[in-house]
């Protein structure tokens, strides 16, 4: 069911706009649907990886980029599950979103 669709990085380049609660509006069909997940592997480096996606239509997108800083990397994450797809943070998306709207504020 998943598609990669580079309307999803919308969702990481507008995080830091108040745009409210996850799951927010889906850049591709417009659902509120979309999530985001980052993981920063080294903590000493502002690099790290990006999923955005979404569970109504199915869009995703998977690419490097600078973590921001306020975000952590979530305790209930497993990290040897991390790959390009989106299936296992799809999975634990309701656990995602409230750990995105806690940092957020
Ligand atoms: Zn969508």
């Amino acid at each position: 069911m998943w598609r990669e669709d580079d309307r999803m990085v919308e969702v990481y380049a507008s995080l830091g706009n108040e745009r409210g609660p996850f799951p927010r509006a889906c850049p591709a069909c417009g659902e509120c649907h979309a999530h985001v997940l980052m993981h920063r592997p080294e903590l000493s480096s502002p690099r790290g990886t990006v999923w955005t996606w979404c569970g109504s239509c199915g869009s995703y997108a998977h690419f490097g980029a600078v973590i921001p800083e306020w975000w952590e990397n979530p305790g209930f994450v497993d990290e040897d599950r991390l790959d390009s797809f989106v299936d296992y943070p799809d999975g634990i998306s309701t656990k995602i979103d409230e750990w995105a709207n806690e940092l957020l504020g």
